[in-house]
C-alpha cells in the first residue's frame, strides 16, 4: 500500500473526528452536510479497500457490526455511589450546614442540572476509548462500550496520556424520546414511561445498530481518574478542553443564596431545554475537602441531589371518552390538549369513576390542573373555576356500552357493560392475556391484538393457539418472518407455569401473587375447582371477595369451556407439571430484594420460589439475603443496621451456581 495512502486516511480520521466534535458537542458546524458526507464517503473507500488499517478511532467503528451476546459485567474501580436527595429549602440547608460544620473552612460549591437519563463511566487509555459501563450497583456495572460508542458527542479518541476515568450522564433528547415512542406505539409495543427508561433500556440493547437509530447524546460531569486540577469546577473545564461536551449551565457559587438561586433558574428553564432535567446536583468543589467529608456506604457527603416537585400544569378538558376495561368495567379518560409534563406530552389522564368526577367537580371544557411525575398515570387534581365561561358541558355516563352498545348495570362506584362478548372485554383480556407477568407473548401487543379481533382472526383467548399463521403472513406489515416469529413466542408461552397461567385467565382480583397463592395450595387446577367458598378463605391473603371471585367464576360455563380448551393446546394447569424445574437449592432461605435489578422483579421472585426459597417484602433478623440492585431502598438501611447479609445479582447468580441463562 502507497504511504500517501495511509496519510490521507490518518488525516479523514481526524478531521471527520473534529467535525462530530463541532457539530455534536458544540452544536456549531464548520462544514455542510455535502461537504461532509464527501469526506465520509472517501474515508470508507479506503477502509473498505484497506480493511487492515481500519482505526479502532475511525468514525465508522461507532457501530461495531454484530451484535454482542451478552453483556459483562465490570469492576468500577472508583465506586459510583448514588446521591441522597432533598426536596425543600430546608433539607438542602441541613446539607449546606453539616459541610460546613465539618470543615475549617467555607468552600466553594458547584450547581449542576440533575439529567434525568443513566449514569456511565468511560475510560480511556492512552487517549482512546476503551470501556464504557452502567453503574449498575455502584460496584460493578454491565460492559455497554457497543453502544456508548454510537454516541457521537463522545470522543473516541484523546489527547491524553496513561488512564482518564471519566463519568457522565447518557440521556436522549425530549424530541427523540417522543419519536421513539410514537414508532413503539406504531409498532405494538409498550412506550417508555420516562426518558430515563428509555435511555437505561437503549444503553443495554445487545445490538448496537438499534441504540444508533435512537440518537442517545450525554454531558460528562466529573473526572474519577486522571484529575488536573485542585477542583471539581477546573477539571469540568479541563474536561472541555479535551473535547467532551460538558453542560453549559454548570455554575460554581460561593453561598448558600446563590445555590438556591441557581437552583431557582435552572427550575425556569427546565421547559425550555430539549432534555428532561429532574432537579439540581450540589457538589463542593474543592476535591481536598470532598475528601475531608467522604461518604456514607451509600452517599458521598460531600454532594446531594435537589428534586423539583412533581410537575404541575394547566391545561383544558377537550372531552371524556369512556374505555371498557377487561372486566367490562367503563372507565372514564379524561381528553386533554396536549401539555409538555416531566418529560412527556400528555393527551390523556385518567378520571378512574363518577364518585372522582362528582368530587373534582369537573365539566367539559373546564381547565384543569395535571400532574404527572415518574412513571404514573397523569391525574387532574383540581379544576381552575375562575377560567369558566358557563360554556361548560356535563360529564354524562353512557347508558349503553360505548364499544358493543351492550346493557350497562352501576356496581358501587363503577359502571360495568353486561355483554360477555363485548369486544372491548376480548381484546383487554387477551392483552392481559399476552401481557409479560402473564403468558408473555411477545409481538402480541396492544395494536396486533386489537387488529386481530377486529380481523376476526381472535373470537376468544384460545385462539391464540390455533391462529393461522399463514394468513397471517399476508397482512400488511407482516411477513414470513415475523408471521414465524410470532408463531415461535406462542409456542414457547406453553410453558409458562401455572401459577402464571392462572393470573393470565385475568379472574378478577387475582393478581399474580394471589395467583401463585393458589396454585401453591392447591397444586391443580381440579382442586381449586373443587374449592368451597369458605376453604378459600380460610388461605392466609386471601379474603372474601378474592374467594367469591374466583368460586363463581370456576362455575361459569364459558369460562370452563375455556379451561378445557386451554388445556387441550397443552398449557399447564398443574404444578406438577412444573415439577421437572423444581430444585431445593434455596431450601429454607427467605430473601428481600430492593433496589432495581437487570430484569424484572417477578423474574427473581419466580426464580427463587422454582428453587425452593421464599422471598418477602421486608427485612428482618430471620432474612438471610437482601439482594441489592440500583438504588436500594430503606430495606438496604435496614439489613445493614441488622448484621444481615447484603449480595448483589452477580453475587447471587453465584449463590444458585450460575448465571441467569440457565434458568
Ligand atoms: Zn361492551
Amino acid at each position: 500500500m502507497d504511504e500517501s495512502i495511509l496519510k490521507e486516511y490518518q488525516k479523514l480520521v481526524d478531521e471527520i473526528n473534529y467535525h462530530d466534535y463541532r457539530y455534536y458537542v458544540l452544536n456549531d458546524p464548520v462544514i455542510s452536510d455535502y461537504e461532509y458526507d464527501q469526506l465520509y464517503k472517501r474515508l470508507k473507500e479506503i477502509e473498505s479497500k484497506y480493511p487492515e488499517i481500519i482505526s479502532p478511532y475511525s468514525p465508522t467503528q461507532r457501530v461495531g457490526y454484530a451484535p454482542v451476546s451478552n453483556l459483562k459485567t465490570v469492576k468500577h474501580e472508583v465506586k459510583m455511589l448514588s446521591l441522597d436527595n432533598t426536596y425543600n429549602e430546608g433539607e438542602l440547608k441541613d446539607f449546606y450546614n453539616r459541610v460546613l460544620k465539618n470543615l475549617e473552612s467555607v468552600p466553594s460549591f458547584v450547581v449542576e442540572p440533575k439529567i434525568d437519563g443513566a449514569a456511565v463511566s468511560l475510560t480511556y487509555e492512552d487517549g482512546i476509548l476503551q470501556i464504557g459501563a452502567t453503574r449498575g450497583d455502584g460496584v460493578t456495572g454491565e460492559d455497554v462500550t457497543h453502544n456508548v460508542k454510537t454516541i457521537k458527542s463522545i470522543p473516541l479518541k484523546i489527547a491524553v496520556k496513561g488512564k482518564l476515568v471519566v463519568r457522565g450522564e447518557v440521556f436522549l433528547p425530549k424530541s427523540e424520546f417522543e419519536r421513539i415512542n410514537d414508532e413503539r406505539v406504531k409498532n405494538g409495543l409498550e412506550p417508555f414511561a420516562n426518558p430515563r427508561n428509555a435511555a437505561a433500556g437503549t444503553l443495554k440493547l445487545l445490538d448496537p445498530r438499534i441504540a444508533a437509530q435512537r440518537n442517545l447524546d450525554i454531558f460528562i460531569y466529573s473526572v474519577d481518574i486522571g484529575r488536573k486540577h485542585d477542583t471539581h469546577f477546573d477539571d469540568l473545564n479541563y474536561l472541555k478542553g479535551l473535547g467532551f461536551k460538558v453542560n453549559p449551565l454548570i455554575k460554581k457559587v460561593e453561598s448558600f443564596e446563590d445555590i438556591i438561586s441557581h437552583i431557582e433558574n435552572l427550575g425556569k428553564m427546565r421547559d425550555e431545554l430539549d432534555y428532561e432535567i429532574d432537579g439540581a446536583v450540589i457538589k463542593v468543589n474543592e476535591y481536598s475537602y470532598q475528601e475531608q467529608l467522604g461518604e456514607t456506604i451509600k452517599y458521598p457527603r460531600w454532594a446531594v441531589a435537589f428534586k423539583y416537585p412533581p410537575e404541575l400544569k394547566t391545561t383544558v378538558l377537550k372531552d371524556v371518552i369512556f374505555q371498557v376495561g377487561r372486566t367490562g368495567i367503563i372507565t372514564p379518560v379524561a381528553v386533554l390538549e396536549p401539555v409538555h409534563i416531566s418529560g412527556s406530552v400528555v393527551k390523556r389522564a385518567t378520571l378512574h369513576n363518577e364518585d372522582e368526577i362528582r368530587r373534582l367537580d369537573v365539566k367539559i371544557g373546564d381547565t384543569v390542573f395535571v400532574e404527572k411525575s415518574g412513571e404514573i398515570i397523569p391525574k387532574i387534581i383540581k379544576v381552575v373555576k375562575e377560567k369558566r365561561t358557563g360554556k361548560e358541558k356535563e360529564i354524562v355516563f353512557p347508558e349503553k356500552c360505548p364499544v358493543c352498545n351492550g346493557l350497562v348495570r352501576k356496581e358501587n362506584a363503577y359502571y360495568v357493560c353486561l355483554n360477555p362478548d363485548c369486544s372491548a372485554k376480548l381484546k383487554a383480556s387477551i392483552i392481559h392475556f399476552a401481557s409479560r407477568d402473564a403468558m408473555d407473548i411477545k409481538g402480541l401487543g396492544e395494536a396486533i391484538v386489537e387488529r386481530f379481533v377486529d380481523l376476526g382472526f381472535l373470537k376468544s383467548i384460545a385462539d391464540i393457539y390455533t391462529l393461522d399463521f399463514e394468513k397471517i403472513a399476508l397482512l400488511d406489515g407482516f411477513g414470513k418472518k415475523s408471521a414465524e416469529n410470532l408463531k415461535k413466542s406462542i409456542e414457547d408461552s406453553k410453558n409458562r407455569s401455572f401459577d402464571r397461567v392462572l393470573y393470565a385467565l385475568g379472574i378478577r382480583h387475582v393478581g399474580i401473587k394471589t395467583a401463585r397463592i393458589l396454585t401453591n395450595h392447591f397444586k391443580n387446577i381440579e382442586k381449586l375447582q373443587k374449592a368451597t367458598i369458605e376453604e378459600l378463605v380460610s388461605i392466609d391473603e386471601v379474603g372474601e371477595i378474592i374467594a367469591k371471585s374466583v368460586y363463581y367464576t370456576l362455575r361459569d360455563e364459558n369460562f370452563l369451556k375455556l379451561i378445557e380448551r386451554l388445556k387441550s393446546y397443552g398449557l399447564k394447569f398443574s404444578m406438577e407439571d412444573d415439577k421437572e424445574n423444581k430444585s431445593e437449592k434455596l431450601k429454607g432461605l427467605k430473601f428481600v430484594i430492593t433496589g432495581t435489578l437487570s430484569k424484572p422483579r417477578n423474574y427473581y421472585v419466580e426464580l427463587i420460589e422454582k428453587l425452593g426459597g421464599e422471598v418477602s417484602s421486608s427485612v428482618s433478623k430471620k432474612t438471610d439475603y437482601v439482594i441489592v440492585g440500583e438504588d436500594p431502598g430503606s430495606k438496604y438501611n435496614k439489613a445493614i443496621s441488622l448484621g444481615v447479609k447484603t449480595i448483589n445479582e452477580e453475587e447471587f447468580y453465584k449463590l444458585i451456581g450460575g448465571t441467569d441463562e440457565k434458568y
